[in-house]
């Protein structure tokens, strides 16, 4: 039978992934001085290294900072570095931090975020997050938002069990997180009521990056050990491949060290471990999304993303930036792959009342395993 491509997603054709958002940001909590406990530690060369392999997507970003002899320094804008005036200076040292793998803290001292990605339910038309595929005569019909949740729900069960403390960014079914509903804010913006300017693309374009602060802002209140970003994958294609693959921070691309608090988190993950613990973290990830799932990561190169390893891949998005400590943001499984279409549409399982395909118990049950190898790996080293 015939593959009917109805699927609610906007794509763009080159770049598979691109449908996530890239968010600007303005100021908010931004404190240069949160960097003084690093002062004079790190190596130049560890920095260097660090830049290129996980952090510089586009060679303009170097406008906004410089590896000096003796420090890194980041200016507000290049006006200020042809002036030779710097927002901030980071004094090299002499330590170059070694693998950092897992956390040594009792699991009852854990504290786990989880991001179920999306709003679904009667929002995902709107978000345009949803499937609506006819295959081998059979219509699928589900939307991304809710597959996020019934995943989140189910790890949180799991980890809460074995002790750890949990927080879901939200728990209902076509909820965002932003406390103001979208038809209640958008009546507060008649600025932005313009011929031709789609609800969707005002959803997507200006409430959704308000709801994606507000996740992270949620999160970091938290102050996880680590946090879980979970989202589904789709690719504009009629017959695509499944694969999982798995962001982390990183890649910052043209114009995205204009903000002060985009320097703020790109000096973040200079000096702290968290890129490090997000990169090992995901390389567990990807392994139990492939053994669970049966379903290989993906291994090409992607727009805007620097390839880590196999199926990981450094992106600069609004969560990845945002999010302070360890953070994978997952995108599992393609939706509109055939055979993956009829998994994900069965209800043949039931989580907190809501119908719930078996496949989403096997996705859970991945991020379960590879958190859970994750904290049984060496000690972190001490001087973090
Ligand atoms: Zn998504």
């Amino acid at each position: 039978m015939g593959f009917k491509w109805r699927a609610g997603y906007h794509f763009t054709r080159k770049a598979i992934g691109a449908f996530l958002f890239l968010v600007s940001t303005s100021c908010y909590g931004i404190d240069f001085e949160d960097f003084a406990p690093f002062q004079g530690k790190l190596s130049k060369e560890y920095v260097r290294e660090k830049i290129a392999k996980f952090l510089q997507y586009s060679p303009e970003i170097q406008h906004y900072f410089s590896i000096e002899e003796e420090a890194l320094a980041l200016f507000a804008s290049p006006e200020a570095k042809k002036e030779g005036v710097s927002e901030y200076r980071l004094a090299f040292g002499v330590e170059v931090p070694g693998s950092c793998i897992g956390f040594h803290k009792p699991l009852q001292e854990m504290k786990i975020a989880i991001d179920p990605g999306h709003f679904g339910g009667e929002w995902a038309q709107l978000e345009e997050r949803y499937i609506d595929l006819e295959y081998q005569g059979k219509r699928c019909v589900f939307d991304e938002g809710t597959l996020t949740l019934l995943t989140a729900l189910l790890l949180k069960e799991k980890l809460e069990k074995v002790g750890i403390t949990v927080l879901l960014t939200r728990t209902e079914k076509g909820k965002g997180v932003y406390p103001e509903n979208f038809f209640d804010w958008l009546k507060k913006h008649p600025e932005l009521w313009k011929k031709g300017v789609s609800l969707s693309s005002l959803f997507r374009g200006h409430y959704n990056r308000l709801d994606l602060r507000q996740r992270a802002e949620m999160i970091n209140a938290f102050k996880p050990d680590l946090t879980f970003v979970v989202h589904y994958n789709a690719v504009d294609d009629e017959k695509p491949k499944n694969f999982n693959l798995v962001f982390i921070p990183g890649a910052f691309c043209d114009k995205e060290l204009e903000a002060a608090e985009d320097r703020y988190h790109f000096l973040r993950l200079i000096c702290t471990q968290d890129l490090e613990q997000s990169s090992q973290l995901a390389e567990h990830l990807i392994g139990e999304f492939s053994k669970h799932l049966e379903v290989f990561p993906f291994n090409a190169s992607l727009a805007n993303s620097l390839k880590s390893g196999k199926g990981i891949y450094c992106r600069n998005l609004c969560l990845t930036r945002l999010i302070h400590g360890p953070v994978c943001y997952g995108e599992t499984l393609v939706q509109n792959h055939q055979e993956e279409l009829l998994k994900l549409s069965q209800a043949d399982g039931v989580v907190e009342g809501m119908p719930c395909p078996q496949r989403v118990f096997e996705v859970a049950q991945a991020y379960y395993e590879a958190l859970m190898t994750y904290l049984g790996g060496e000690p972190c080293n001490p001087s973090r």
